[in-house]
């Protein structure tokens, strides 16, 4: 059976996801901002957590993990170069690094600039990324931590991807993220009809993560940064790819 993911919403605007095998009964959380949810959800579809996936240290991300692991006993995973400031981990990850969860290979592997010591979960069956800050619907997470050319390999290794993986992020940001690309590309056609639907899903409270690999390469103008035509649009034809990102950023961070 394929693993089943779950979305919930936390917090004011947060995503964590329950990830379950139906054959084994294990399920995963990826990041912890609020227990009730977590909690209720659980109780609600009778899944046990087994496991909790960390993908960076933010208040946001971690806030309830022991709350969660004391009602469930679950293990505790995350990046070995961040353990010192993420709650105590079962299993520190290095970079790379494949472990097993019901049966599925899933990879952890550093995406560094909103945070330094930031990971993706991929789980290249399930046609997944978990991506926390890092890579977001239609945007990517502020640079506190990391460099511009930091977050643009980083968000180079996520792109790098099977085309057709879903994208499981951190945030409803979109509709502002929407707004903010089609300042750099008005004339995107595939963004100017995502921007719709975007306006329609949330009209009804509906989430728009996760999102498509190949649409956010179509649309989400931070990973279009090596693009002539993005290039041309900020006004930068020959700046390198990583210095049209951090323009893009910068943008953002005033937007
Ligand atoms: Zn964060
Ligand atoms: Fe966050």
């Amino acid at each position: 059976m394929p693993l089943e993911i779950a979305t919930l919403p936390c917090l004011a605007d947060n995503y964590c996801f329950l990830v379950h095998s139906e054959d084994t009964g294990e399920t995963a959380l990826v990041d912890a901002p609020e227990a009730a949810p977590v909690l209720a959800e659980l109780e609600k579809r009778r899944w046990q957590l087994s496991e909790i996936w960390l993908t960076h240290h933010h208040w946001d991300h971690v806030d309830a993990t022991a709350e969660i692991k004391d009602a469930t006993g679950a293990r505790v995973i995350g990046a070995r170069t961040d353990a010192h400031r993420l709650p105590p981990l079962n299993h520190a990850l290095d970079d790379g690094e494949a472990f097993d969860f019901a049966g599925h290979r899933v990879v952890a592997f550093d995406v560094s600039g909103h945070t330094v010591g930031h990971i993706a979960f991929h789980i290249p069956d399930a046609q997944a990324v978990f991506t926390g800050d890092s890579l977001m619907a239609l945007g990517c997470g502020r640079l506190f931590e990391g460099t511009p050319e930091q977050m643009w390999a980083s968000l180079s290794r996520i792109a790098a991807l099977p085309a057709d993986t879903l994208v499981y992020s951190g945030h409803e940001y979109t509709a502002t993220n929407a707004r903010f690309a089609l300042t750099i590309e008005p004339d995107n056609a595939d963004l100017q009809a995502r921007s719709r639907d975007i306006d329609a899903a949330r009209a009804q409270d509906r989430p728009t993560v996760p999102s498509r690999l190949s649409l956010e390469l179509a649309t989400n103008p931070f990973l279009r940064a090596n693009l002539p035509a993005v290039k041309a649009a900020v006004g930068m034809a020959d700046s390198p790819d990583a210095a049209v990102f951090a323009e893009i950023r910068r943008r953002k961070d005033s937007f």
